[in-house]
């Protein structure tokens, strides 16, 4: 079963890869920027919460964001698989994220079963601003990417050892042509299921 957590910096070319390979395996791509900025624009409760930290750059609190994940791989197109975009992104994400995965299955093979991967894009950080600076996107001005990319730093990179000391992670150079890079995901992907 395909079931992929798709980690990297901003501007690592994560939305686009999770789409491309999420499309190739036939699972649900399941990026939480994108639910974030949907609740936004339809103002939301949660997207009303949500809007001051995306604005800055800033991540959503933990609580909020595990309650939307929750709610959205209880979703029957997620019982075959998922890949997962721009989620966990802080250690209490994934530590939260890892037992509720585990809590549902009460035998070996379960929890077998309710094991994923971590693919983690890597790219230099001179290609992230120059890649976020072109996308356009109303957060993706220079104050703000700054502070996205410091938040990555903090937040998010612990999780690359996190899944490292579990045996989790896969790295793989997202410093190519979009092509190359899924195909070397598709390759990656191939021996993992
Ligand atoms: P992204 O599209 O993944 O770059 O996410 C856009 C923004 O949504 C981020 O800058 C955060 O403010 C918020 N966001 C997305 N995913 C998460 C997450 N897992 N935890 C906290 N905030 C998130």
């Amino acid at each position: 079963m395909v079931r992929l957590v798709f980690l990297g910096p901003p501007g690592a070319g994560k939305g686009t890869q999770a789409s491309l390979v999420a499309d190739l395996y036939q699972v649900p791509h399941i990026s939480t920027g994108d639910i974030l900025r949907s609740n936004v624009k339809e103002e939301s409760p949660l997207g009303i919460q949500a809007k001051e930290y995306m604005d800055k750059g800033d991540l959503v609190p933990d609580q909020l964001i595990l309650d939307m994940v929750q709610k959205r791989l209880e979703h029957p197109d997620a019982e075959n698989g998922w890949i997962l975009d721009g989620f966990p992104r802080t250690v209490t994400q994934a530590e939260e994220f890892a037992k509720k995965l585990l809590s549902g299955s009460s035998t070996e093979n379960e929890t077998e079963s309710n094991s994923f991967q971590v693919i983690n894009l890597e790219v230099p950080d001179d290609i992230l601003v120059t890649r976020l600076l072109s996308r356009g996107r109303q957060d993706d001005n220079q104050e703000t990417i700054k502070n996205r990319l410091q938040v990555y730093y903090q937040q998010t990179q612990p999780l690359i050892e996190f899944y490292q000391a579990r045996q989790q992670l896969v790295t793989v150079d997202g410093n190519q042509s979009v092509d190359v890079v899924t195909n070397s995901l598709k390759q990656t992907i191939d021996k993992l299921i």
